[in-house]
Protein backbone atom coordinates (compact mmCIF):
# COMPACT_ATOMS: atom_id res chain seq x y z
CA UNK A 1 0.00 0.00 0.00
CA UNK A 2 1.21 3.24 -0.79
CA UNK A 3 1.28 5.51 2.45
CA UNK A 4 2.78 8.85 1.38
CA UNK A 5 0.25 10.77 0.78
CA UNK A 6 -3.61 10.55 1.52
CA UNK A 7 -6.33 10.44 -1.71
CA UNK A 8 -9.17 11.26 0.29
CA UNK A 9 -8.62 13.41 3.82
CA UNK A 10 -10.74 15.82 5.87
CA UNK A 11 -10.31 18.19 8.65
CA UNK A 12 -12.61 18.80 11.73
CA UNK A 13 -15.52 17.93 9.56
CA UNK A 14 -18.81 18.67 11.13
CA UNK A 15 -22.09 18.43 9.05
CA UNK A 16 -25.35 19.85 10.54
CA UNK A 17 -28.70 19.36 8.58
CA UNK A 18 -30.84 22.44 8.59
CA UNK A 19 -28.53 24.64 11.02
CA UNK A 20 -29.81 27.05 12.97
CA UNK A 21 -33.72 25.85 12.44
CA UNK A 22 -35.66 23.96 14.96
CA UNK A 23 -35.07 20.63 13.31
CA UNK A 24 -30.95 21.55 13.32
CA UNK A 25 -29.66 18.03 13.68
CA UNK A 26 -26.05 17.52 13.66
CA UNK A 27 -25.05 14.12 11.50
CA UNK A 28 -21.14 14.42 12.14
CA UNK A 29 -19.11 15.71 14.54
CA UNK A 30 -15.59 17.11 14.11
CA UNK A 31 -13.94 13.96 11.70
CA UNK A 32 -10.51 14.50 10.89
CA UNK A 33 -9.77 11.39 8.77
CA UNK A 34 -7.43 9.93 5.96
CA UNK A 35 -7.64 7.86 3.57
CA UNK A 36 -5.06 6.36 1.22
CA UNK A 37 -4.68 5.28 -2.42
CA UNK A 38 -4.78 1.47 -2.79
CA UNK A 39 -6.70 0.96 0.34
CA UNK A 40 -9.72 -0.83 1.56
CA UNK A 41 -11.73 0.86 3.97
CA UNK A 42 -14.99 0.68 5.47
CA UNK A 43 -17.34 2.78 7.15
CA UNK A 44 -19.19 0.89 10.02
CA UNK A 45 -21.67 1.91 12.19
CA UNK A 46 -25.20 1.52 13.34
CA UNK A 47 -28.00 2.81 11.30
CA UNK A 48 -28.68 6.76 11.70
CA UNK A 49 -24.62 7.08 13.00
CA UNK A 50 -23.46 9.41 10.03
CA UNK A 51 -22.20 7.10 7.48
CA UNK A 52 -23.56 8.28 4.13
CA UNK A 53 -23.39 11.36 5.15
CA UNK A 54 -19.31 10.85 5.43
CA UNK A 55 -19.78 9.58 1.92
CA UNK A 56 -21.78 12.19 0.55
CA UNK A 57 -19.65 14.75 2.10
CA UNK A 58 -16.27 12.68 0.51
CA UNK A 59 -17.78 12.83 -2.64
CA UNK A 60 -18.81 16.90 -2.90
CA UNK A 61 -22.37 15.96 -2.92
CA UNK A 62 -22.45 17.42 1.06
CA UNK A 63 -20.64 20.37 1.67
CA UNK A 64 -19.34 20.41 5.22
CA UNK A 65 -20.90 22.72 7.61
CA UNK A 66 -16.85 22.90 9.94
CA UNK A 67 -14.07 21.75 8.25
CA UNK A 68 -12.26 20.67 4.72
CA UNK A 69 -12.67 18.12 2.72
CA UNK A 70 -9.26 17.42 0.83
CA UNK A 71 -9.09 15.59 -2.53
CA UNK A 72 -5.45 14.66 -3.57
CA UNK A 73 -4.03 17.80 -1.09
CA UNK A 74 -6.44 20.15 -2.60
CA UNK A 75 -8.92 21.31 -0.70
CA UNK A 76 -12.32 20.69 -2.55
CA UNK A 77 -13.85 23.99 -1.65
CA UNK A 78 -11.26 25.59 -4.11
CA UNK A 79 -12.53 23.12 -7.46
CA UNK A 80 -14.24 25.08 -9.95
CA UNK A 81 -17.41 23.72 -10.90
CA UNK A 82 -15.86 22.47 -13.84
CA UNK A 83 -13.32 20.37 -11.65
CA UNK A 84 -15.81 19.52 -9.52
CA UNK A 85 -18.28 17.77 -12.48
CA UNK A 86 -14.99 16.10 -13.90
CA UNK A 87 -14.68 14.56 -10.60
CA UNK A 88 -17.80 13.85 -10.10
CA UNK A 89 -17.66 11.48 -13.08
CA UNK A 90 -14.58 10.22 -13.70
CA UNK A 91 -12.54 10.37 -10.55
CA UNK A 92 -15.10 8.82 -8.06
CA UNK A 93 -17.48 6.32 -8.93
CA UNK A 94 -20.60 5.02 -6.75
CA UNK A 95 -22.65 2.37 -6.34
CA UNK A 96 -25.67 2.34 -4.14
CA UNK A 97 -27.87 -0.31 -2.54
CA UNK A 98 -30.87 0.76 -4.43
CA UNK A 99 -28.38 -0.17 -8.00
CA UNK A 100 -29.86 2.66 -9.39
CA UNK A 101 -30.03 1.31 -12.87
CA UNK A 102 -32.33 2.70 -15.42
CA UNK A 103 -35.20 -0.26 -16.19
CA UNK A 104 -36.23 0.65 -19.25
CA UNK A 105 -32.58 0.54 -20.92
CA UNK A 106 -30.69 -3.09 -21.48
CA UNK A 107 -27.66 -3.93 -18.89
CA UNK A 108 -25.25 -2.55 -21.77
CA UNK A 109 -26.45 0.90 -22.20
CA UNK A 110 -27.13 1.27 -18.09
CA UNK A 111 -23.26 0.58 -18.36
CA UNK A 112 -22.47 2.81 -20.89
CA UNK A 113 -24.54 5.28 -19.80
CA UNK A 114 -21.69 7.77 -17.75
CA UNK A 115 -20.11 8.06 -20.83
CA UNK A 116 -22.56 9.56 -22.78
CA UNK A 117 -21.79 12.72 -21.50
CA UNK A 118 -18.53 12.31 -21.98
CA UNK A 119 -17.30 12.80 -25.55
CA UNK A 120 -16.61 8.86 -25.91
CA UNK A 121 -17.80 7.45 -29.44
CA UNK A 122 -20.37 5.23 -29.20
CA UNK A 123 -18.29 2.27 -30.63
CA UNK A 124 -15.30 2.41 -27.91
CA UNK A 125 -18.15 3.19 -25.07
CA UNK A 126 -19.78 -0.52 -26.61
CA UNK A 127 -16.35 -1.66 -26.51
CA UNK A 128 -15.37 -1.08 -22.88
CA UNK A 129 -18.58 -1.70 -21.53
CA UNK A 130 -18.69 -5.42 -22.88
CA UNK A 131 -15.10 -5.33 -21.37
CA UNK A 132 -16.08 -5.21 -17.84
CA UNK A 133 -19.21 -6.79 -18.16
CA UNK A 134 -17.36 -9.98 -19.47
CA UNK A 135 -15.24 -9.55 -16.59
CA UNK A 136 -17.65 -9.76 -14.08
CA UNK A 137 -19.60 -12.61 -15.84
CA UNK A 138 -22.66 -10.96 -17.16
CA UNK A 139 -21.79 -10.44 -20.66
CA UNK A 140 -24.25 -13.15 -21.84
CA UNK A 141 -27.12 -10.88 -20.42
CA UNK A 142 -25.56 -7.68 -21.89
CA UNK A 143 -29.07 -7.42 -23.69
CA UNK A 144 -31.29 -8.20 -21.30
CA UNK A 145 -33.47 -5.62 -19.07
CA UNK A 146 -32.22 -5.49 -16.03
CA UNK A 147 -35.13 -6.66 -14.24
CA UNK A 148 -34.30 -10.36 -16.31
CA UNK A 149 -31.31 -10.83 -14.07
CA UNK A 150 -31.14 -11.43 -10.07
CA UNK A 151 -30.24 -8.62 -7.50
CA UNK A 152 -26.45 -10.22 -7.33
CA UNK A 153 -26.14 -9.54 -11.14
CA UNK A 154 -27.41 -5.98 -11.02
CA UNK A 155 -25.43 -4.68 -8.91
CA UNK A 156 -22.50 -6.02 -10.96
CA UNK A 157 -24.35 -4.17 -13.71
CA UNK A 158 -24.04 -1.16 -11.18
CA UNK A 159 -20.62 -1.87 -10.21
CA UNK A 160 -19.55 -2.07 -13.81
CA UNK A 161 -21.05 1.69 -15.01
CA UNK A 162 -18.99 3.52 -11.53
CA UNK A 163 -16.14 1.82 -13.49
CA UNK A 164 -16.53 2.69 -16.41
CA UNK A 165 -15.20 5.92 -16.88
CA UNK A 166 -12.12 4.34 -14.90
CA UNK A 167 -12.63 6.19 -11.21
CA UNK A 168 -9.49 6.35 -8.81
CA UNK A 169 -12.18 5.52 -5.83
CA UNK A 170 -15.06 3.54 -6.10
CA UNK A 171 -17.80 4.37 -3.19
CA UNK A 172 -20.41 1.74 -2.34
CA UNK A 173 -22.82 2.77 0.29
CA UNK A 174 -24.73 -0.40 1.84
CA UNK A 175 -24.09 -2.28 -1.64
CA UNK A 176 -25.07 -5.66 -0.61
CA UNK A 177 -27.96 -4.67 1.78
CA UNK A 178 -31.04 -5.46 -0.98
CA UNK A 179 -29.21 -9.16 -1.73
CA UNK A 180 -29.54 -12.49 -0.52
CA UNK A 181 -26.11 -14.05 1.29
CA UNK A 182 -25.12 -15.55 -1.91
CA UNK A 183 -25.57 -12.46 -4.36
CA UNK A 184 -23.58 -10.39 -1.68
CA UNK A 185 -20.69 -12.73 -1.33
CA UNK A 186 -20.54 -12.34 -5.08
CA UNK A 187 -20.39 -8.56 -4.88
CA UNK A 188 -18.25 -8.69 -2.13
CA UNK A 189 -15.66 -10.33 -3.72
CA UNK A 190 -16.07 -7.79 -6.95
CA UNK A 191 -15.55 -5.17 -4.49
CA UNK A 192 -12.22 -7.26 -2.81
CA UNK A 193 -11.24 -7.53 -6.35
CA UNK A 194 -11.77 -4.09 -7.71
CA UNK A 195 -9.22 -3.06 -4.64
CA UNK A 196 -6.45 -5.41 -4.90
CA UNK A 197 -6.73 -6.46 -8.51
CA UNK A 198 -7.49 -3.08 -10.34
CA UNK A 199 -5.97 -1.07 -6.93
CA UNK A 200 -8.92 0.96 -6.62
CA UNK A 201 -9.24 2.91 -3.42
CA UNK A 202 -12.82 0.95 -2.20
CA UNK A 203 -14.65 3.25 0.43
CA UNK A 204 -17.62 0.63 1.26
CA UNK A 205 -20.46 1.50 4.00
CA UNK A 206 -22.22 -0.96 6.16
CA UNK A 207 -23.79 -1.84 9.24
CA UNK A 208 -22.88 -5.38 8.36
CA UNK A 209 -20.02 -6.55 11.43
CA UNK A 210 -18.95 -9.89 9.22
CA UNK A 211 -17.23 -7.88 6.04
CA UNK A 212 -14.83 -5.57 8.25
CA UNK A 213 -12.25 -8.88 7.41
CA UNK A 214 -11.94 -7.70 4.37
CA UNK A 215 -10.84 -4.37 4.73
CA UNK A 216 -7.68 -2.83 5.40
CA UNK A 217 -9.18 -0.05 7.98
CA UNK A 218 -12.53 -0.22 9.43
CA UNK A 219 -13.69 3.99 10.60
CA UNK A 220 -16.23 3.13 13.28
CA UNK A 221 -19.15 5.57 13.43
CA UNK A 222 -21.37 6.19 16.49
CA UNK A 223 -23.69 9.16 16.84
CA UNK A 224 -22.42 11.59 14.51
CA UNK A 225 -18.86 10.38 15.39
CA UNK A 226 -16.21 8.69 14.25
CA UNK A 227 -15.24 6.46 17.36
CA UNK A 228 -12.18 4.60 16.53
CA UNK A 229 -10.27 3.62 13.69
CA UNK A 230 -8.94 -0.45 13.55
CA UNK A 231 -6.58 -1.56 11.25
CA UNK A 232 -6.29 -5.05 10.21
CA UNK A 233 -2.99 -6.89 10.27
CA UNK A 234 -4.22 -9.45 7.50
CA UNK A 235 -7.33 -8.54 6.15
CA UNK A 236 -8.86 -11.19 4.33
CA UNK A 237 -9.11 -11.65 0.55
CA UNK A 238 -11.84 -13.05 -1.07
CA UNK A 239 -11.13 -15.12 -4.60
CA UNK A 240 -11.42 -13.47 -7.57
CA UNK A 241 -14.67 -13.76 -9.07
CA UNK A 242 -14.61 -16.52 -11.84
CA UNK A 243 -15.51 -15.87 -15.23
CA UNK A 244 -19.29 -15.87 -15.98
CA UNK A 245 -19.66 -16.52 -11.95
CA UNK A 246 -22.95 -17.83 -10.65
CA UNK A 247 -24.72 -16.82 -13.28
CA UNK A 248 -27.38 -19.75 -13.37
CA UNK A 249 -27.16 -20.13 -9.54
CA UNK A 250 -29.01 -16.20 -9.59
CA UNK A 251 -31.79 -17.59 -11.13
CA UNK A 252 -33.12 -18.62 -8.00
CA UNK A 253 -32.45 -15.25 -6.51
CA UNK A 254 -34.36 -13.69 -9.58
CA UNK A 255 -37.03 -15.44 -8.62
CA UNK A 256 -36.97 -13.98 -5.20
CA UNK A 257 -37.08 -10.85 -6.03
CA UNK A 258 -39.78 -10.88 -8.48
CA UNK A 259 -41.81 -12.11 -5.69
CA UNK A 260 -40.52 -9.29 -3.76
CA UNK A 261 -42.03 -7.08 -6.42
CA UNK A 262 -39.44 -7.15 -8.59
CA UNK A 263 -37.11 -3.57 -8.09
CA UNK A 264 -36.79 -1.38 -5.10
CA UNK A 265 -39.62 0.58 -3.91
CA UNK A 266 -37.93 3.85 -4.28
CA UNK A 267 -37.31 3.31 -8.08
CA UNK A 268 -40.40 4.23 -9.03
CA UNK A 269 -41.42 6.11 -12.50
CA UNK A 270 -41.43 9.24 -11.66
CA UNK A 271 -37.94 8.58 -10.09
CA UNK A 272 -36.29 7.28 -12.70
CA UNK A 273 -37.73 9.81 -15.27
CA UNK A 274 -36.52 12.71 -13.22
CA UNK A 275 -33.20 10.44 -13.33
CA UNK A 276 -32.71 10.02 -16.67
CA UNK A 277 -34.15 13.81 -18.26
CA UNK A 278 -32.14 15.60 -15.71
CA UNK A 279 -28.81 13.85 -16.42
CA UNK A 280 -30.00 14.16 -19.88
CA UNK A 281 -30.56 18.07 -19.70
CA UNK A 282 -27.75 18.69 -17.60
CA UNK A 283 -24.38 18.04 -18.87
CA UNK A 284 -22.56 21.06 -17.74
CA UNK A 285 -24.25 22.12 -14.20
CA UNK A 286 -22.55 21.30 -10.47
CA UNK A 287 -23.03 17.94 -8.81
CA UNK A 288 -25.27 20.37 -6.42
CA UNK A 289 -27.32 21.86 -9.06
CA UNK A 290 -27.98 18.43 -10.52
CA UNK A 291 -29.34 17.26 -7.09
CA UNK A 292 -31.59 20.61 -7.46
CA UNK A 293 -32.77 20.16 -10.87
CA UNK A 294 -33.70 16.43 -9.71
CA UNK A 295 -36.16 18.08 -7.34
CA UNK A 296 -37.70 20.38 -9.12
CA UNK A 297 -38.04 17.59 -11.65
CA UNK A 298 -39.53 15.12 -9.39
CA UNK A 299 -41.99 17.90 -8.60
CA UNK A 300 -42.81 18.57 -12.32
CA UNK A 301 -43.72 14.95 -13.14
CA UNK A 302 -45.67 14.09 -10.05
CA UNK A 303 -47.62 17.24 -11.40
CA UNK A 304 -47.40 19.27 -7.96
CA UNK A 305 -45.75 21.96 -10.00
CA UNK A 306 -46.71 23.35 -13.54
CA UNK A 307 -44.18 24.20 -16.19
CA UNK A 308 -43.68 27.84 -15.66
CA UNK A 309 -42.50 27.11 -12.04
CA UNK A 310 -40.62 25.13 -12.99
CA UNK A 311 -38.76 27.55 -15.11
CA UNK A 312 -38.83 30.02 -12.28
CA UNK A 313 -36.88 27.12 -10.05
CA UNK A 314 -34.48 26.71 -12.36
CA UNK A 315 -33.96 30.46 -12.39
CA UNK A 316 -34.10 31.45 -8.92
CA UNK A 317 -30.24 31.81 -7.34
CA UNK A 318 -28.86 28.74 -5.68
CA UNK A 319 -29.32 30.91 -2.40
CA UNK A 320 -32.87 31.14 -2.81
CA UNK A 321 -33.02 27.64 -3.18
CA UNK A 322 -33.20 27.28 -7.32
CA UNK A 323 -31.09 25.61 -9.44
CA UNK A 324 -29.68 29.24 -10.17
CA UNK A 325 -29.17 28.91 -13.77
CA UNK A 326 -29.31 32.03 -16.32
CA UNK A 327 -32.80 32.85 -17.44
CA UNK A 328 -32.04 31.63 -21.80
CA UNK A 329 -31.05 28.52 -20.24
CA UNK A 330 -33.81 27.68 -18.12
CA UNK A 331 -36.48 28.94 -20.38
CA UNK A 332 -34.34 26.45 -23.22
CA UNK A 333 -34.36 23.89 -20.47
CA UNK A 334 -38.03 24.20 -19.53
CA UNK A 335 -39.12 23.93 -23.05
CA UNK A 336 -37.39 20.77 -24.11
CA UNK A 337 -38.50 19.54 -20.96
CA UNK A 338 -42.11 20.14 -22.14
CA UNK A 339 -41.39 18.90 -25.19
CA UNK A 340 -40.08 15.61 -23.98
CA UNK A 341 -43.15 15.25 -21.21
CA UNK A 342 -45.20 15.81 -24.39
CA UNK A 343 -43.50 12.91 -26.39
CA UNK A 344 -43.88 10.42 -23.04
CA UNK A 345 -47.75 11.69 -22.13
CA UNK A 346 -48.29 10.58 -26.03
CA UNK A 347 -46.52 7.31 -25.47
CA UNK A 348 -48.81 6.65 -23.02
CA UNK A 349 -52.00 7.15 -24.37
CA UNK A 350 -50.16 4.94 -27.37
CA UNK A 351 -49.85 2.16 -24.79
CA UNK A 352 -52.46 2.54 -23.17
CA UNK A 353 -55.14 1.95 -27.18
CA UNK A 354 -56.01 5.47 -26.08
CA UNK A 355 -54.61 7.14 -29.12
CA UNK A 356 -56.66 8.30 -31.91
CA UNK A 357 -55.10 8.80 -35.58
CA UNK A 358 -54.53 12.66 -34.88
CA UNK A 359 -52.95 12.15 -31.25
CA UNK A 360 -50.12 9.56 -32.70
CA UNK A 361 -49.30 11.62 -35.46
CA UNK A 362 -48.94 14.08 -33.06
CA UNK A 363 -46.56 12.43 -31.17
CA UNK A 364 -44.09 11.27 -33.83
CA UNK A 365 -44.31 15.02 -34.78
CA UNK A 366 -43.28 15.90 -31.39
CA UNK A 367 -40.36 13.26 -30.98
CA UNK A 368 -39.33 14.29 -34.50
CA UNK A 369 -39.31 18.03 -33.81
CA UNK A 370 -37.39 17.41 -30.28
CA UNK A 371 -34.23 14.90 -31.85
CA UNK A 372 -33.97 17.09 -34.95
CA UNK A 373 -33.57 20.55 -32.87
CA UNK A 374 -30.02 20.96 -33.12
CA UNK A 375 -30.38 19.78 -37.00
CA UNK A 376 -32.82 22.10 -38.64
CA UNK A 377 -31.81 24.07 -41.96
CA UNK A 378 -29.26 21.37 -42.61
CA UNK A 379 -31.94 18.60 -43.80
CA UNK A 380 -33.79 18.31 -47.15
CA UNK A 381 -37.71 17.64 -46.91
CA UNK A 382 -36.83 14.05 -47.75
CA UNK A 383 -34.45 13.97 -45.37
CA UNK A 384 -37.17 14.54 -42.23
CA UNK A 385 -39.45 12.95 -43.88
CA UNK A 386 -36.90 9.82 -43.46
CA UNK A 387 -36.32 10.59 -39.99
CA UNK A 388 -40.04 10.98 -39.55
CA UNK A 389 -40.97 7.13 -40.90
CA UNK A 390 -37.65 5.59 -38.83
CA UNK A 391 -39.07 7.18 -35.71
CA UNK A 392 -42.24 5.61 -36.50
CA UNK A 393 -40.76 2.45 -37.05
CA UNK A 394 -38.47 2.68 -33.84
CA UNK A 395 -41.34 3.72 -31.20
CA UNK A 396 -43.29 0.68 -32.78
CA UNK A 397 -40.23 -1.04 -32.01
CA UNK A 398 -40.33 -2.46 -35.52
CA UNK A 399 -36.18 -1.27 -35.35
CA UNK A 400 -33.49 -2.40 -32.55
CA UNK A 401 -31.69 1.06 -31.68
CA UNK A 402 -28.82 -0.16 -33.68
CA UNK A 403 -31.64 -0.82 -36.28
CA UNK A 404 -32.22 2.94 -35.93
CA UNK A 405 -29.07 4.45 -36.97
CA UNK A 406 -28.11 2.13 -39.71
CA UNK A 407 -31.91 3.57 -41.17
CA UNK A 408 -30.56 7.27 -40.94
CA UNK A 409 -27.45 6.86 -41.99
CA UNK A 410 -28.74 5.14 -45.27
CA UNK A 411 -28.77 7.02 -48.44
CA UNK A 412 -31.92 9.06 -49.73
CA UNK A 413 -32.70 6.50 -52.48
CA UNK A 414 -32.71 3.95 -49.98
CA UNK A 415 -35.49 5.27 -47.08
CA UNK A 416 -32.49 6.70 -45.20
CA UNK A 417 -31.46 10.00 -44.06
CA UNK A 418 -28.31 10.28 -45.47
CA UNK A 419 -26.72 11.20 -41.54
CA UNK A 420 -23.00 10.79 -40.83
CA UNK A 421 -22.95 8.42 -37.98
CA UNK A 422 -22.28 11.41 -35.43
CA UNK A 423 -25.08 12.80 -36.07
CA UNK A 424 -26.80 9.49 -36.80
CA UNK A 425 -25.82 8.38 -32.76
CA UNK A 426 -26.62 11.67 -31.65
CA UNK A 427 -30.26 11.65 -32.52
CA UNK A 428 -30.90 8.13 -31.66
CA UNK A 429 -28.95 8.99 -28.55
CA UNK A 430 -31.93 11.80 -27.78
CA UNK A 431 -34.76 9.22 -29.13
CA UNK A 432 -33.69 6.59 -26.50
CA UNK A 433 -33.94 9.61 -23.87
CA UNK A 434 -37.67 9.66 -24.43
CA UNK A 435 -37.79 5.99 -24.90
CA UNK A 436 -36.06 5.86 -21.43
CA UNK A 437 -38.77 7.98 -19.89
CA UNK A 438 -41.39 5.67 -21.01
CA UNK A 439 -42.09 2.49 -19.40
CA UNK A 440 -45.16 0.81 -19.69
CA UNK A 441 -44.47 -1.73 -17.16
CA UNK A 442 -44.09 0.92 -14.39
CA UNK A 443 -47.83 2.65 -16.10
CA UNK A 444 -49.19 -0.62 -16.09
CA UNK A 445 -47.95 -2.83 -13.43
P1 LIG B 1 -26.24 6.20 8.15
O1 LIG B 1 -25.81 6.14 6.73
O2 LIG B 1 -25.16 5.85 9.10
O3 LIG B 1 -27.46 5.39 8.39
P2 LIG B 1 -26.92 8.96 7.58
O4 LIG B 1 -25.64 9.65 7.30
O5 LIG B 1 -27.76 8.60 6.44
O6 LIG B 1 -26.63 7.70 8.51
O7 LIG B 1 -27.79 9.86 8.55
C1 LIG B 1 -27.31 10.35 9.78
C2 LIG B 1 -28.43 11.11 10.46
O8 LIG B 1 -28.67 12.30 9.76
C3 LIG B 1 -29.73 10.34 10.51
O9 LIG B 1 -30.33 10.57 11.77
C4 LIG B 1 -30.55 10.96 9.43
O10 LIG B 1 -31.92 10.91 9.72
C5 LIG B 1 -30.03 12.38 9.41
N1 LIG B 1 -30.12 12.94 8.06
C6 LIG B 1 -29.59 12.41 6.93
N2 LIG B 1 -29.81 13.20 5.88
C7 LIG B 1 -30.50 14.28 6.33
C8 LIG B 1 -31.04 15.48 5.74
N3 LIG B 1 -30.87 15.72 4.41
N4 LIG B 1 -31.69 16.35 6.53
C9 LIG B 1 -31.83 16.11 7.86
N5 LIG B 1 -31.35 15.02 8.48
C10 LIG B 1 -30.70 14.11 7.74
MG1 LIG C 1 -26.68 5.16 5.11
Amino acid sequence: MNTTKPILKTQHVSVIYNEGKANEFTALKDISLEIFPEEYVIFFGPSGSGKSTMLYTLLGLQKPSRGAVYVRDRDSATFTERERGAITSSFFGIVFQNFNLIYSLNVEDNVMLPQVFVDVPKADRRARAQKLLERFGIATRRRNLPNDLSGGQQQRVAICRALINDPQVLFADEPVGNLDSESAHTVMQTLSEINHKDKKTVVLVTHDASYLPYADRVFHFKDAELTKVVKNAHPVRIEDVPPEAAAETDTAAVRELEEAGGAPASLTLPALRAWTLTRFLSGELTTKQLRRLETCMGLLLKGDIALDDFQTCLRVSFAKGGVGLYAGTAARYARRTGEILSAVRALERQADGKANHAQKRALIRALRRFVLEDFYGDLSQSQIAHVEQAITARVHKELTDDQFVERLMLPNEKGGAHLRPVSAERLAEKLKVILASFDADYVHP
